[in-house]
């Protein structure tokens, strides 16, 4: 009956052909690749990066698929995990009923259906974020968390897939516009400066926090403004955001009641030869040593669930100071997905730091779950 359930909407050729393609080899792109292919566009170029996304983009969305269908205690059966898992299907039938790209008006309407998908998979991370809650409030209040590490693997196996689908969908599609702004190779920016987007990431996470709390600490960030690397400001954008919308509500939550001024969250900089590093630096209290094993899972949060009271995201925009519990998972996977990687230090009773690292060299692969 769940079975029946679970797949009636799809035909039993098209899953067996999601089996087959869910089992072949993936293969990844650098930063770097993704930088000099696009730096060398031609038509004959673009006609390349379609046919290879054309036979990329299935095996990857198959494999979640796949996965989506069989998660443990019951999540595949959720209402809004089925709805992620039709959204898979739909994308695989899109691409699959997609014929050979031969030429330069094959690879256009090619390019608009891809970005149809993107857009399609745009409310992702709050459905599944859904599915979890509905999960998490299954489960025994006392659960253990580390009952969960399953769940929590899949998870960052998913976003991680995510990330990287949505990067090459999108740097395919940027690669169209016929007047980029200097300096842009699709979402890549050869010159972008990590202190302009702390600065406007860190505006935006105060912004959050005025709305929600009335005031908002102050944000200093220190380093070099002119300094540029190659990155993708939008992913340094968001991971940035989220660690600063956590130092204001720490900061936030011990100050409020208190005559003291707020500290200010200081944000530093530095360019090294391997990696630029950004901390995030704040004194709200710190983290409880007990609490640090769970800030990086998909379930934890100090903060009142914002999703109890909003049964329907629909396309809302789902921007609050915290709640979801996906902050810190989520900004980790972004750091990874380049060859860098998010550690979180806290001194309980003083404050957090958060250590940012990103690689610099672009060298290195995507990972591939
Ligand atoms: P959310 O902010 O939605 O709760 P996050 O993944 O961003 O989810 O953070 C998880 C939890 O980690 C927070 O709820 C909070 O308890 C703790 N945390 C994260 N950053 C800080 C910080 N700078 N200071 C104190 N606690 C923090
Ligand atoms: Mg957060």
């Amino acid at each position: 009956m769940a079975a029946k359930k679970l797949y009636d909407s799809f035909s039993k050729s098209l899953l067996e052909e999601v089996q087959r393609w869910g089992s072949m080899k993936q293969t990844g792109v650098s930063l770097r690749y993704m930088l000099e292919f696009g730096s060398r566009l031609t038509d004959r170029n673009l006609l390349l990066a379609a046919q290879f996304l054309h036979k990329e983009l299935p095996i990857r969305i198959a494999r979640r698929a796949i996965e989506l269908q069989s998660l443990p205690y019951g999540l595949s059966h959720k209402p809004a995990i089925l709805k992620v898992r039709d959204w898979y299907l739909d994308s695989f039938r899109d691409l699959r009923s997609f014929p050979e790209i031969k030429d330069q008006n094959d690879e256009q309407e090619f390019t608009k259906m891809i970005n149809l998908i993107k857009v399609r998979h745009n409310n992702v991370v709050p459905t599944m974020a859904l599915g979890v809650q509905q999960l998490k409030k299954d489960l025994d209040p006392k659960f253990d968390y580390k009952d969960l590490d399953d769940i929590h693997q899949f998870l960052d196996r998913f976003y991680m897939s995510r990330i990287g689908i949505r990067m090459l969908i999108g740097q395919h599609v940027a690669m169209h516009d016929p007047d980029p702004p200097p300096d842009r190779i699709g979402y890549i920016h050869a010159k972008m400066s990590p202190v302009e987007v702390a600065r406007n990431a860190s505006e935006d996470a105060r912004s959050v926090c005025l709305r929600e709390y009335g005031t908002a600490p102050e944000v200093n960030v220190y380093g070099d403004p002119d300094f540029t690397f190659p990155y993708v400001p939008n992913h340094l954008h968001l991971m940035v955001f989220e660690l600063v919308k956590n130092s204001l509500r720490a900061v936030e939550e011990r100050f409020m009641d208190s005559d003291k001024i707020a500290p200010p969250v200081r944000i530093i900089v530095a360019d090294g030869l391997e990696d630029v590093t950004i901390k995030v630096s704040d004194e709200g209290g710190g983290i409880p040593r007990s609490g640090l094993p769970k800030i990086f899972t998909y379930l934890y949060s100090t903060a009142k669930n914002p999703l109890a009271e909003r049964a329907d995201l629909g396309t809302a925009d789902i921007a609050t100071m915290a709640g979801y519990g996906f902050g810190l998972p989520i900004s980790r996977l972004y750091a990874r997905y380049f060859g860098g990687d998010l550690q979180i230090i806290s001194m309980e009773g003083y404050g957090t730091d958060a250590y940012l690292h990103l690689s610099r060299l672009g060298d290195s692969q995507e990972p591939l779950p």
